[in-house]
């Protein structure tokens, strides 16, 4: 593990950098990117940032969201280090860039899932804070380098975003005076933000989501609820996987549930999962069982099964845990 010491002796040391994140990349992961480009400008650094997904219309808002390059576009660059932000393994930037974003001498990662895997040779991994994006705030103000106000609203957006609007457990005190002082100092609106990314919706969400809700089963103690997506669903609402984004939250919501599943079923039949837990049940441990990883209230995995076997292995790991307790 490394100190912020050693990250910013890293940044001062190479003079050409790559960025990037996770697929279908959120509004920590853009924002932290972003944020991360901005500070390594002002060192006079050459930056690109390379994702596997496109910048998805909500986040389009951030100033230099069209910076960000796909995945293909950086087989012509050879940075000396490559900074991978809020992925806790090296695959979870997508097939291509993690076989040709090959950096000459380093990879970085920083992040804040508890499921890291220290893939990189500097790792700076710091799970008790609410976002990657509190992480780079907070390694600015370490380098003593001041915060503009763009950065301060790509901060304020991963910081808004990973914290469920500051509703989960991870925004602590210090997030919210962190949150305090982006406001400030990016002199924005916060409820134009979050109008931003969440009251710019497509209509076909909101019919994916009635479809979504009518697939919704319980375990008969009610602790364990899940819900399907199908292929047909996004096809019949013209929606992507991104739409899905938030469905989990509702049927977690519901009083009884202690474990919730939303699986999507993907392009070539299996399955991408997202779980969320009351508190109870360690859903990063649960989605390692299936290679995946994330938080102990938040988490997610791909299974190489269609959705239907997908739930039955989902729900016996959800249940033996419960019953463990
Ligand atoms: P979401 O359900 O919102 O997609 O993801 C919840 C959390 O789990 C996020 O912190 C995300 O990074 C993590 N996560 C989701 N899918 C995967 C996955 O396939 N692998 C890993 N390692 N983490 C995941
Ligand atoms: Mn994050």
């Amino acid at each position: 593990m490394n100190n912020f010491g050693d990250l910013l002796t890293l940044f001062e040391r190479y003079q050409t950098f790559a960025i990037t994140t996770h697929v279908n990349p959120d509004g920590d992961a853009i924002g932290s990117e972003i944020a991360l480009y901005l500070f390594l400008r002002k060192l006079g650094k050459s930056i690109r940032i390379f994702n596997a997904d496109a910048v998805p219309k909500k986040y389009q808002f951030l100033p230099y969201w069209e910076n960000v390059e796909n995945a293909q576009a950086s087989t012509d660059y050879c940075p000396e280090a490559l900074v991978i932000l809020d992925a806790s393994s090296r695959e979870r930037i997508g097939k291509f860039l993690s076989k040709h974003l090959i950096p000459i001498h380093a990879i970085v990662n920083i992040d804040h899932h508890i499921s890291a895997k220290n893939f990189g040779d500097y790792n700076v991994i710091q799970t008790e804070v609410s976002s990657t994006a509190e992480i780079i705030y907070k390694f600015i103000k370490y380098a003593d380098m001041s915060i503009d106000a763009e950065q301060a609203l790509c901060l304020y957006t991963g910081l808004m975003f990973d914290t469920g609007c500051f509703r989960y457990s991870n925004a602590t005190p210090e997030t919210h005076r962190i949150a305090a002082d982006l406001i400030e100092i990016g002199n924005f609106a916060p409820d134009e933000v979050y109008s931003n990314v969440y009251e710019h919706l497509p209509l076909g969400k909101i019919r994916l989501l009635g479809k979504t809700l009518s697939t919704l089963e319980l375990t008969s103690d009610g602790k364990i609820a899940w819900v399907v997506v199908t292929q047909k669903m996004l096809n019949d609402t013209d929606t992507t996987l991104d739409d899905v984004e938030g469905f989990v939250n509702q049927i977690q919501a519901i009083d009884s549930v202690e474990v919730a599943v939303c699986i999507c079923e993907l392009q070539d039949g299996n399955s991408k999962v997202s779980l969320r837990s009351e508190g109870l049940v360690d859903v990063a441990a649960l989605a390692a069982e299936f290679n995946g990883g994330g938080h102990e209230r938040a988490s997610g995995c791909r299974i190489n099964h269609q959705p239907t076997s997908a739930i039955k292995m989902l729900v016996g790991s959800a249940k033996r845990r419960i019953d463990e307790i």
